[in-house]
């Protein structure tokens, strides 16, 4: 079981390295992460186990970031999170993504301790 872990792990950083590689199907760094999510592209969502950052989340459900005070879609006064990366995994949940704490590999250094893999 853990081999199997271990190996989607390592398969989705690899698709994850080529996409930052080439600029296209992937995100890395926090910002650019909860974008995609806004815009519903993640595939798979990779962050440090234990990653905890704070944001701002829209009360209607339809934004979230890591700064601002109003809802760039519908105006909406932003609800301060101490940690976002719990609301993250939920929209990216619902979104139908794969969510995977990076457990095994460090290839997340350097990536702002979380990534994205794109769907388009
Ligand atoms: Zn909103």
């Amino acid at each position: 079981m853990e081999k199997e872990d271990e190996r989607r792990e390592r398969e989705a950083l690899d698709r994850l390295a080529e996409g930052l590689g080439t600029g296209s199907r992937a995100a890395a760094g926090l910002d650019a992460v909860l974008e995609a999510l806004n815009e519903r592209r993640v595939e798979i969502l990779l962050f440090e186990q234990g990653l905890k950052a704070p944001g701002v989340v829209c009360p209607n459900g339809d934004w979230l970031g890591s700064e601002g005070s109003t809802c760039p879609i519908d105006g909406a006064q932003l609800e301060q999170r101490d940690d976002i990366i719990e609301t993250a995994v939920q929209l990216a949940i619902t979104q139908s993504a794969e969510v995977l704490p990076v457990r095994y590999h460090d290839n997340l250094d350097g990536h702002g301790s979380i990534a994205a893999v794109l769907r388009f």
